[in-house]
């Protein structure tokens, strides 16, 4: 099959390469589209720590089934991919939390991914998508259960004011999923580039600059100087994450999703006097993948707004480089397989 294969960073070629071969718990899927995330960016970068090269990258799937071993799917199902694979035997597995597995294994990061003909995918790793949803919002589904995971992390509750911190991807994402549940959302991005296709796609009342100096002022005014009750920072900057602390309410959480890759300084009194509650959040869960489903089939969000950028596989290699250089004007990018 043709796949394009990451040979080392800024290296990527299609080429023909082995077709997967099937486990006795797999399904083939050929797949439709795939979108690229940050991390398969990162890699291209050569700045995605996990990654070891040769590797074909992509873990944002949509699928037909092209056979099943299992009998669990027909031929020509519409389905998607949790690419997170769990051991199911380290702590987490068995206390019911395999999206932070120990060993976790993500296509396209430690195995190899879906930027290809074929996948071969164990079947309770592989959902079923309506019909009626097309292949570039079935997509951006697995990108928004990571957002969702974040928000039932938060435990968001009706007429919430919330800060989410970075307004890409992952960012816009959670500030849509919190939506859902009545949150009232202030996005903050560093990036104008972000800001403005945020006001100029979505309607949010308050996007907001952490670099402008009131910054502080700004958020003391807008929550009449309650600061918010939820903060999720998906900004994976040290700074913010720091910072934040000092944004939050008394008696408030704060959720990371972004990952900063080093150690973090955070004011104790500040984080003391508030009883904060921080947590971690991680990958997704097969109940995150289906509450977006349900609110995609509700039209509650519209994954499809996010693409900015599409190019077919033949074209790939010099889309990938074409997009690495417009940086962040790049909201989400499609490959289409045929
Ligand atoms: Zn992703
Ligand atoms: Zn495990």
């Amino acid at each position: 099959m043709k796949a394009l294969v990451l040979e080392k960073p800024f290296r990527l070629v299609c080429k023909e390469v082995p077709t997967p071969v099937m486990e006795k718990n797999d399904v083939l899927l050929e797949i439709e589209t795939i979108s690229i995330c940050g991390s398969d960016i990162h890699a291209y970068l050569g700045k995605q720590a996990l990654y070891t090269y040769p590797k074909i990258p992509g873990h944002e799937i949509c699928a037909k089934v092209a056979a099943d071993k299992t009998n669990t799917f027909s031929k020509g199902d519409k389905v998607i991919v949790m690419p997170y694979l769990s051991c199911r035997e380290c702590a987490a597995c068995r206390h019911g939390k395999g999206n932070c597995c120990e060993n976790l294994r993500v296509y396209g990061v430690h195995i190899e991914g879906g930027l290809a003909e074929y996948l071969s995918v164990p079947k309770d790793y592989i959902l079923k998508v309506p019909e009626k949803i097309d292949a570039e919002t079935a997509a951006l589904i697995e990108p928004f259960a990571i957002s969702a995971h974040a928000v039932k992390r938060a435990q968001i509750g009706y007429g919430d004011k919330i800060l989410v911190a970075g307004a890409g991807p992952i960012g816009l994402g959670v500030a849509e999923i919190a939506k859902t549940y009545g949150a009232e959302v202030v996005i903050a991005d560093t990036s104008e580039d972000r800001l403005c296709f945020v006001r100029e796609n979505f309607e949010y009342e308050h996007t907001l600059n952490p670099m402008s100096e009131d910054y502080r002022e700004q958020i003391k005014d807008l929550t009449k100087g309650q600061y918010f009750r939820r903060i999720i920072d998906t900004s994976g900057n040290n700074h913010s994450m720091e910072n934040n602390i000092h944004m939050l309410a008394f008696g408030g959480r704060m959720v990371y999703v972004g990952i900063y890759k080093g150690s973090l300084q955070i004011d104790d009194v500040a984080f003391h006097k508030r009883e904060t509650e921080l947590l971690g959040s991680r990958a997704a869960t097969y109940e995150d993948f289906q509450y977006v489903l349900k609110c995609i089939e509700d039209k509650k969000i519209k994954p499809e707004k996010f693409i900015t950028h599409r190019a077919n596989f033949s074209e790939a290699e010099q889309a990938f480089k074409e997009w690495i250089e417009q940086g962040t004007k790049v909201f989400k990018a499609m490959i289409y397989m045929k």
